[in-house]
């Protein structure tokens, strides 16, 4: 599989690192994966619940238990895991995890770090 990478490109770009920028519709597709089940886990440990638990139409509040802190807690190690930063007012439209996927999934594959200031 290595050898059949063009160099130039996999200097940069060997697995990781490819998958990491890839911008191609599979590789967003398991990047998308792959974020929702990382996003899942931070969920699970500021929640305190089973990762299990932690499904995309679960309310942070309402279903998973969180507090206010613990929902300030976990933006924060999002913004920590995915080095972003997420304002107030992104943060308090959100309510499900469904929806925090969709907004790291805007912030982070189409902008990387972003111009944020
Ligand atoms: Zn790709």
């Amino acid at each position: 599989m290595t050898k059949f990478e063009n160099k130039s490109f996999s200097v940069a770009m060997t697995g990781k690192e490819h998958f990491t920028w890839c911008k191609c519709i599979m590789c967003r597709k398991k990047k998308g994966r792959a974020m929702e089940e990382r996003i899942n886990q931070i969920i699970s440990d500021n929640a305190g619940v089973n990762i299990k638990e932690v499904k995309p139409d679960q309310r942070l509040i309402d279903d998973l238990g969180c507090d206010s802190l613990d929902t300030v807690e976990l933006i924060m190690a999002l913004e920590d895991e995915y080095e972003i930063a997420i304002p107030d007012v992104d943060s308090e439209k959100i309510k499900t995890v469904g929806e925090i996927h969709e907004y790291m999934k805007t912030r982070v594959t189409t902008s990387g770090s972003g111009p944020m200031m």
